[in-house]
């Protein structure tokens, strides 16, 4: 796989809004290549502030696509939303390795959990291998973070809605993890923000996972 450091010119192709907040990044692929469940460092300018985001797109397409969610405050993030499609932009990457051992195969079941733009990955995975047999527990605030949620078949994609009465669970993700009997899996991927992996894993470990079968990717 070919890494590339500056080596390319990167270009917006797209700002897609999701809701007030999120919205999906689209560039050039240029020869970028990359597995799903790898992040991408983008800035504005080589000199000036990167942060990291999964890539959202399958590996099929001439374009790469990040899911981004503005964060209060947030630098990278907020400007990188005014941007116009032809403006430049810098990409290092990819790097990472979550989901380098999820390989769909027709007697592995992958179990994937994911808060907020963390179903960036599993998003990338699944519009790779379409056919693989996964199901993704998604945890959000309100049902207007389902971000394309029309894209998954419906009975693989399960929201978790902390506020409002619209998911498929309303209640906390982690609450329908210690409810739920759900199948069991393979494998179990786990990707957002620390609080959540943390009370995901020990939910999961009691449930009789080891810890070679839980792999996490933490955002913040
Ligand atoms: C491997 C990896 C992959 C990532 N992938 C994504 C992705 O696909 N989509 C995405 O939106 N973000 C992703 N992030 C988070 C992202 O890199 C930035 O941290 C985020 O966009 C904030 O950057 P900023 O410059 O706007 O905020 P900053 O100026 O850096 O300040 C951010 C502050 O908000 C906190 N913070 C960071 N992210 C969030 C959040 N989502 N909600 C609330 N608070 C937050 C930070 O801890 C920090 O205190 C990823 C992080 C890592 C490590």
């Amino acid at each position: 796989m070919k890494t590339i450091e500056e080596v390319d010119q990167y270009v917006v192709k797209d700002i897609r809004d999701l809701n007030e907040s999120t919205y999906v990044l689209r560039f050039n692929r240029g020869i970028m290549e990359f597995k799903p469940g790898q992040h991408v460092n983008i800035g504005i300018n080589e000199k000036g502030e990167h942060r990291e985001y999964s890539i959202y797109s399958g590996t099929h397409g001439d374009y790469v696509e990040v899911l981004i969610k503005e964060v209060d405050d947030g630098l990278v993030s907020r400007r990188l939303r005014k941007l116009k499609p032809g403006d430049q932009l810098s990409i290092r990457g990819p790097f990472g390795f979550f989901l380098a051992d999820a390989k769909p195969a027709s007697n592995e079941r992958l179990l994937f959990v994911a808060s907020g733009t963390g179903i960036a990955p599993f998003h990338s995975f699944m519009r790779t291998f379409p056919e693989a047999d996964y199901r993704l527990i998604h945890g959000i605030r309100n049902i207007d973070e389902a971000y394309d949620k029309d894209h998954y078949k419906e009975s693989r994609y399960f929201s978790c809605t902390s506020r409002g009465n619209r998911g498929d669970y309303n209640g906390r993700l982690t609450d329908y993890l210690l409810e739920a009997e759900e199948e069991k899996a393979e494998k179990v991927y786990l990707c957002g923000n620390s609080s959540m992996i943390y009370d995901a894993m020990d939910i999961l470990r009691a449930q009789g996972y080891r810890h070679d079968q839980i792999f996490t990717e933490v955002y913040f």
